[in-house]
């Protein structure tokens, strides 16, 4: 198994996640049908 070699400073990950991370929901498109948000592949309460 690879293992990283060095333990990756705080700053290292903090400017990681801060570049990387994806909004929490990232995936909202707007509704055909009502032109709410919603999340993409899922059926809209209205
Ligand atoms: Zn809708």
């Amino acid at each position: 198994m690879a293992v990283p070699k060095r333990k990756t400073s705080k700053a290292r990950r903090d400017s990681r996640r801060a570049n990387n991370s994806k909004a929490i929901a990232p995936n909202l498109v707007e509704c055909p049908k009502c032109h709410e948000l919603k999340a993409q592949h899922t059926v809209c309460k209205n």
